[in-house]
């Protein structure tokens, strides 16, 4: 096992990787840029470096910055988190010839599923279910349009390297082919400098179902079951829960073996993510994420099992701590993903936390880096902390995740909090009756 880990993250999910290590008695290495010297996760770590300014591309997305806080503190190991460099095959491979060891999956692994049309040709050869969809990338408008006909309006054209909702447009009909087509090109190019798109049948009512896998990277995967995400704002998850309210245990087991299997095919190491819509019965891939997820401690919630710790464990090249027979569902979770951001527009809302308290009790987990009076800087994404509930049944669950909300201070700033409680008095989300627009649809009407 490692005596030292570098956590090349920041906020919540920094800590998490933090606790997970100090449970194992591995020592933690946190960096930070300029703007994060005051970061909870800098207090937490046991030794911290500093590797730049606020800018992001300068300190958390400095590679050599990195690798230099790992030869100066002696860390063997590098835990990305997610977003910034957890999905940069280029700096698996850093790390790899400076004889590090990165805690997530192979080059090669990561390299494959970013792209999402390789993704898509992968899983299908693997077995796994895909979005009806053009074969590979769409070079020419032409083609785009040809396609339209042939499959039938609406569809969407995503842009092969996309992410973060970044580089998908939907075209109604052939007079938006033109626009849809050139934006999510543009899009592609700018965000992720590169504009290769393809096209995919638009689902109308789908669900969005995610499949957690883990592998040991010696040919062993197993699944842990799905979490329904399909609470979106700009295809951006805000609440999520596991189980799905509308998955059966035979689907679970169905799709869940699936994704294992072909995980085990591969030989995956880590944990990821095998994403679907689900719609009549259907499931249909749409990506994989080579990483753990913001919304991973539902996961955790019901399996009883911390991911984080079987990361590090495969990472050292040990066996999982599970096998599939192991991991039986227990419960209903749910997740909120509580936002720095002012209603209802959801403008970023960075600045000082005048009172912070965090809510506690039966089932109640709170992954924040928050504390009185820390302040908020302006330089990263929103995300300020996770409300997860656990009970032993869904509408158990739902009532734990008001009374936590009532407990919830955090003052001195806006947050997305008042969007939960309003949420929760929603007909559709007690009874778990809800699509991957219905969220867009209550906003436009309630906010
Ligand atoms: P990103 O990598 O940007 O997160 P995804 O491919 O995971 O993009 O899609 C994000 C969300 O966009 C999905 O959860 C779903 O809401 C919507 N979406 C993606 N593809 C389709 C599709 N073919 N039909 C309908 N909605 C889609």
């Amino acid at each position: 096992m490692f005596n030292k880990i570098l956590v090349a993250n920041r906020g919540e999910i920094a800590l998490r990787v933090i606790r997970a290590a100090r449970e194992m008695g591995i020592q933690s290495v946190a960096v930070h840029s300029t703007a994060d010297s005051d970061a909870m996760h800098v207090r937490m770590a046991d030794e911290s470096v500093c590797i730049g300014p606020p800018s992001s591309t300068q300190s958390y997305l400095s590679i050599p910055a990195i690798i230099a806080a790992c030869e100066i503190t002696g860390a063997e190991a590098i835990h990305p988190g997610y977003g910034f460099l957890s999905e940069n095959a280029n700096f698996v491979q850093v790390i790899q010839d400076h004889d590090l060891t990165f805690i997530g999956p192979t080059a090669e692994h990561i390299r494959v599923m970013g792209d999402k049309i390789t993704a898509k040709d992968t899983m299908k050869k693997l077995g796994v279910p895909c979005v009806p969809g053009s074969e590979g990338g769409v070079a020419s408008l032409e083609e785009a349009k040809a396609l339209g006909e042939e499959m039938g309006y609406p569809v969407i054209i995503k842009a092969t390297a996309g992410g973060g909702g970044k580089g998908m447009k939907v075209a109604n009909s052939a007079a938006e082919m033109e626009r849809a087509f050139m934006t999510a090109r543009a899009e592609g190019k700018s965000n992720f400098g590169n504009d290769e798109v393809y096209i995919e049948k638009y689902l109308t009512t789908p669900r969005h179902i995610e499949i957690q896998v883990f592998g040991d990277g010696k040919g062993r995967a197993v699944h842990l079951g799905e979490r329904d995400c399909s609470l979106q704002r700009r295809h951006q998850k805000v609440f999520e829960e596991a189980p799905g309210p509308a998955i059966s245990e035979e689907e679970r087991a169905r799709i869940g073996k699936t994704c294992a299997d072909a995980m085990a095919d591969i030989n995956y190491i880590g944990a990821g993510t095998i994403e679907f819509l689900y719609e009549k019965g259907e499931f249909y891939f749409i990506e994989m994420n080579t990483r753990l997820q913001v919304e991973h401690p539902v996961t955790e919630g019901i399996f009883g099992v911390d991911l984080v710790r079987e990361q590090i464990r495969v990472a050292a090249g040990l066996p999982m701590e599970f096998t599939q027979e192991d991991l039986k569902i227990n419960g209903h979770a749910i997740e909120v993903r509580l936002n720095a951001e002012k209603l209802p527009n959801f403008r970023p809302s960075p600045g000082r936390i005048s009172q912070y308290h965090a809510p506690g009790g039966l089932g109640v987990r709170m992954d924040s880096a928050l504390y009185d009076g820390y302040s908020i800087p302006p330089y990263y994404d929103s995300l300020i902390g996770k409300l997860i509930v656990h009970g032993r049944d869904r509408p158990e669950a739902l009532a734990r995740l008001g009374r936590a909300l009532g407990e919830l201070i955090i003052d001195g700033i806006d947050t997305t909090v008042p969007l939960f409680h309003a949420l929760l008095a929603e007909e559709a989300i007690q009874t778990g009756d809800y699509n991957i627009h219905w969220l867009e649809h209550w906003l436009e009407t309630n906010l």
